[in-house]
């Protein structure tokens, strides 16, 4: 099992972060993709980088609730990062309209720079989309090169995995959420399907059935993958090869 998806450099880590990748290691985790969130993260995504340099890869960007005013000169500082150290992708960048609409514009332009940047360098987007799903694939519109890509920690329906799929053969991130009472998430695996799904906590966020309320941290993908399974009926351990697959030719891990 691949965590395609993770934060634990953030400080809600600091105090047992070596036992945290332990824990995921002794549960079958074979790798742990870590997005970044702003110019404040890029040092502790680094030093955990350097720590495991094996089992942990990096991707770099502007999570779209980092956006403010000054967002022209932030893009500028990370882009330069790309020059210097091995990233995977580019993220986490996307749109996200949920709390606060005042940056709608720059979040919009910041996700265009961004989506740029992937087909400069030919890496793939990590995608958050939050009550923005028009925003994002109008922005996406105005890309006329071909893009790779995860929409992460979705979320829509059956209907929107096809509007997504409209503007490209992209990935699914599924996490904690699928395992919740009151989620739709499991109807749209069927329409997925296993070949464009991958596995993520979005650690130390929406930790799964049965941690639910819980620090998440990536020891709990199998209860993802799991619950996957189930409901797609089929075993945990073809969930997690092709899964694992999916990840490996999105990021180009192994
Ligand atoms: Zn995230």
């Amino acid at each position: 099992m691949i965590d395609s998806h993770s934060h634990i450099y953030c400080d809600a880590f600091d105090a047992d972060r070596d036992e945290v990748v332990a824990r995921a290691q002794a549960a079958g985790v074979r790798h742990i993709v870590l997005p970044n969130e702003g110019l404040s993260s890029v040092d502790r995504l680094q030093a955990l980088h350097d720590r495991y340099p094996d089992y942990v890869s990096m991707a770099m960007g502007l999570h779209p609730e980092e956006v403010r005013e000054d967002y022209a000169d932030a893009l500028s500082q990370l882009r330069l990062l790309f020059d210097r150290h091995r990233y995977v992708g580019v993220g986490e960048i996307g749109t996200d309209l949920y709390w606060d609409k005042t940056y709608r514009k720059q979040q919009m332009l910041a996700l265009e720079e961004q989506l740029r940047w992937c087909v400069a360098l030919d890496l793939p987007f990590i995608m958050h989309v939050r009550d923005s799903l028009d925003e994002t694939l109008e922005v996406m519109e105005g890309i006329h090169e071909p893009l790779r890509g995860v929409f992460h920690s979705f979320t829509g329906s059956v209907a929107d995995v096809e509007r997504v799929r409209s503007h490209g053969d992209y990935y699914f991130g599924v996490n904690g959420i699928v395992t919740f009472k009151k989620s739709a998430v499991a109807d749209i695996l069927p329409a997925v399907g296993l070949d464009r799904l991958l596995l993520e906590t979005d650690a130390p966020y929406l930790a799964p059935v049965p941690c639910r309320g819980k620090r998440n941290e990536s020891a709990f993908i199998p209860y993802i993958c799991d619950f996957v399974a189930r409901s797609l009926g089929v075993c945990a351990d073809e969930v997690s090869v092709r899964t694992d697959e999916n990840a490996n030719r999105l990021f180009r891990l192994f």
